[in-house]
């Protein structure tokens, strides 16, 4: 009875297809992630309020009852208030480790600013509410929580894992963590590749859409304009006005924009994105791919993000001038913030942003490192290790390599020379983004999928025959 036994057969096969698939980790792990996670982001951490020692310190104290040994745990950093954590997990040695890593600092919270208490961990309405939930304590706390587990399932991996928890992504200033552990304990964190922050899941109109894995980013240059004049009194004014001069070239560069195109990373994502869109928009994502100019002007034009993902971009964000209300201004000066494409050199930036403001009297200088790194290459074990546990948690949703806007820890890994990649498997709703906001908050569901995805991945990229 051929004919029944395929019917039955494919009934079979439809049952087992539509069991929906574990997405989350067993109770007791799930409930050791949030303990950690609650500890963590009730610990104020932020640049100038708090400090990330007494989360480096907690992290300690949880592995060490776990059964770590005090030699796999190392806590120092920048200054007291600045510490950072790295713990090694022992394998066979017979790859080089792999690094994971995630900040402990937090943007600044004010009590006030909020609905409700920023350094308490609420659970509400199926929202993790909380500084630092999204960005980043929650890849933090997973790390942590999936280590233990390892452990306590006796797994040896073909490298050794490193955790790294670290200082000051936000603060940006003298004491990043990763910074000085570079420079001060290469040996401790050296690896063949890290995982990082940088890359989430979206979910568009309440469905799982995309999972990215960030392998780039655009770096940032600041320039301060300067227009110096030997001023006068205000009733006898001349055309020659240094406020005149800043605002002439400031308006300018409103009108300008930067060249649009496409890298081999923006050219994947606008690919992929122009597949998953259902939307109008759809040809035109796809054309972008190809690299048509025009398809790259109306999909500027269509949101900031793909503007900044097209072209580097250049904007004024701070103003000072004039010295009294009385006087022809002696000083006008701005300073312009610029993320730059990876392809895009410093050299080519200032020179652009002269010709654009053409005026001598505007003096154009840029400061602080720009730190121009990188992009990672798009390992395939990085990117069949996502590609599989996406696949398997969630059946259709996509990994879409792509670049971010903002800076993370990753571009110190990338000029260090460790490829570093943003992925974290926590998926936020494209209308729901609240880091570095008020009443920050991620999804109950999103913050134990995470858990799940990275325990696999790592395994999966730690031990490829597990
Ligand atoms: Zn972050």
């Amino acid at each position: 009875m051929p004919k029944p036994i395929k019917f039955l057969a494919l009934s079979f096969l439809f049952v087992a297809s539509s069991v929906p698939a574990q997405t989350t980790r067993p109770d007791a792990e799930k409930q050791l992630a949030r303990d950690v996670y609650k500890q963590f982001v009730e610990i104020p951490s932020g640049f100038t309020t708090g400090s990330t020692t007494p989360v480096a310190e907690a992290a300690a104290a949880r592995l060490k009852a776990a059964g770590f040994s005090d030699k796999d745990i190392f806590l120092g950093g920048a200054n007291p208030k600045k510490s950072n954590i790295v713990i090694r997990y022992h394998g066979t040695g017979k790859h080089k480790p792999l690094l994971l890593l995630a900040h402990i600092d937090v943007v600044e919270a004010k009590r006030e600013d909020w609905s409700i208490d920023p350094f308490q961990l609420l659970e509400k309405d199926g929202y993790f509410y909380g500084r630092g939930t999204g960005d980043d304590k929650a890849q933090a706390a997973i790390w942590i929580a999936n280590l233990i587990q390892y452990k306590r399932e006796g797994f040896v991996p073909d490298r050794d894992l490193i955790i790294a928890l670290t200082a000051d992504e936000e603060g940006g200033g003298p004491f990043n963590g990763v910074d000085w552990l570079i420079k001060n304990h290469r040996d401790l964190i050296d690896a063949e590749f890290c995982l990082n922050e940088g890359g989430w899941g979206e979910i568009i109109d309440g469905k799982h859409v995309a999972n990215y894995l960030q392998v780039s980013e655009k770096y940032v240059m600041n320039f301060r304009l300067e227009v110096r004049n030997k001023g006068g009194h205000s009733s006898l004014p001349v055309a020659d006005n240094a406020i005149y001069h800043l605002a002439g070239a400031l308006t300018r560069l409103a009108g300008f924009g930067f060249a649009l195109k496409t890298n081999e990373v923006t050219s994947a994502y606008f690919r992929r994105m122009g597949e998953l869109s259902t939307g109008p928009e759809k040809q035109d994502l796809l054309k972008v791919a190809d690299g048509s100019q025009e398809a790259m002007q109306r999909v500027a034009a269509m949101a900031p993000a793909y503007n900044s993902t097209l072209r580097t971009t250049c904007v004024a964000t701070m103003l000072e001038g004039g010295h009294a209300v009385n006087a022809l201004p002696q000083l006008a000066a701005a300073n312009v913030n610029c993320r730059v494409l990876p392809e895009d050199s410093p050299e080519y930036v200032e020179e652009t942003l002269k010709k654009v403001f053409a005026d001598d009297q505007v003096s154009v200088k840029k400061f602080g490192d720009p730190g121009r790194g990188p992009s990672s290459p798009l390992r395939p074990d990085v990117l069949d290790a996502a590609t599989r546990i996406t696949s398997k948690m969630w059946p259709g949703v996509t990994v879409v390599p792509n670049m971010v806007m903002g800076a993370t820890d990753g571009r110190s890994l990338r000029v260090a020379g460790i490829p570093t990649y943003g992925i974290q498997g926590i998926f936020i709703d494209r209308n729901d983004v609240r880091f570095h906001g008020r009443d920050e908050r991620i999804l109950v569901q999103s913050f134990y999928e995470g858990q799940a995805f990275l325990y696999d991945v790592v395994k999966l990229l730690a031990k490829p025959s597990n």
